[in-house]
């Protein structure tokens, strides 16, 4: 958020120290938020790319600061990371989508949850038996929860990542490599990792109707993902023509503001309704 100025030149330093100040300030607001429920959950869809039928929501943490408006999540997760305050937001968000995951479990809806995990928290050792309780507390099947790790991350330290990603996959639930392609990892990677989904990052996505480089990393990340036997999802999809090549390469899952923004429960509701009445 730095700020512009005419002839695109940029003051860096007073919008970064403001954001570090704005960071200790609101320390204390979060744990506050966390312990009254004041943090939102956000759901938005991932459908079908053939016929656009929802088949699960990633779950996404929202804050209004009272004060302040609405926080970024890049910002108040790393609040929450520095301040020892992560596995409460995370297990804030898991509980909030597993809640809802078993409503729509009991309405014979089967939709499955995403829930992204920082690296921090893989590193939690006792975070595997904690998903476990969660789910055997709102008796959801474990295989109807997908953990979103992102690349970058989870290359910086896989080798103390991986104990704790067999024992999540060990449960039964599903792991995704989130924003993939932005780590810089060789493709032949995603055939060692304990993975079972592959979230090809919105910039790509973005770019592969205009950008033949785009397209092309596009096209290889879905069909070495395919050939692997891993669910490939692209997020970030805006427009119909990137839908139709989307498609067309075989990738089976989107997600992106073509089908919907992310909601809160009501409006997704509303939404889905929408989409199911005659
Ligand atoms: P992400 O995992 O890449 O999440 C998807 C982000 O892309 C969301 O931003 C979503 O609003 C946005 N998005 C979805 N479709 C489109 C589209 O078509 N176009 C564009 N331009 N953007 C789209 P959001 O909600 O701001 O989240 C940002 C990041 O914050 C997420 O990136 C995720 O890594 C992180 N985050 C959110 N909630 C949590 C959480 O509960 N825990 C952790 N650890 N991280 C979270
Ligand atoms: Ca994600
Ligand atoms: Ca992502
Ligand atoms: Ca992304």
């Amino acid at each position: 958020a730095a700020k512009v100025l005419p002839y695109g030149v940029q003051l860096f330093h007073p919008a970064l120290e403001s954001r570090a100040v704005r960071r200790l300030g609101i320390a204390a607001d979060l744990r506050t938020a966390l312990d009254t429920g004041a943090l939102d959950v956000y759901f938005q869809p991932k459908v079908t790319l053939t016929d656009r039928h929802l088949v699960g929501v990633e779950c996404l943490a929202r804050w209004q600061h009272p004060a302040q408006g609405e926080v970024l999540p890049e910002d108040f997760i790393a609040v929450a990371e520095h301040t020892g305050q992560l596995s409460r937001l995370t297990e804030v968000v898991l509980t909030e989508g597993l809640r809802r995951c078993r409503e729509w479990a009991d309405q014979e809806r089967p939709l499955s949850i995403a829930v992204n995990l920082s690296v921090r928290t893989l590193l939690d050792s006792r975070f595997p038996d904690q998903v476990a309780g969660l789910l055997e507390h709102y008796g959801v099947a474990a295989a109807q929860v997908t953990f979103e790790i992102s690349e970058p991350g989870m290359l910086g330290d896989i080798e103390r990542v991986l104990p704790t990603l067999y024992r999540l996959r060990d449960l039964g639930v599903r792991l995704s490599v989130d924003d993939f392609g932005t780590g810089a990892s060789s493709l032949s990677y995603l055939r060692q990792w304990p993975v079972h989904e592959v979230k090809i990052d919105d910039s790509f996505v973005q770019g592969m109707a205009t950008d033949t480089g785009d397209l092309a990393i596009v096209r290889a990340v879905i069909s070495l993902a395919r050939e692997f036997g891993l669910t490939v999802v692209a997020e970030g999809v805006e427009s119909e023509l990137t839908l139709d090549l989307l498609e067309e390469m075989g990738c089976e899952i989107g997600q992106g503001y073509l089908f919907s923004r992310p909601l809160p429960y009501e409006r997704l509701e509303a939404w889905f309704n929408a989409q199911t009445e005659p």
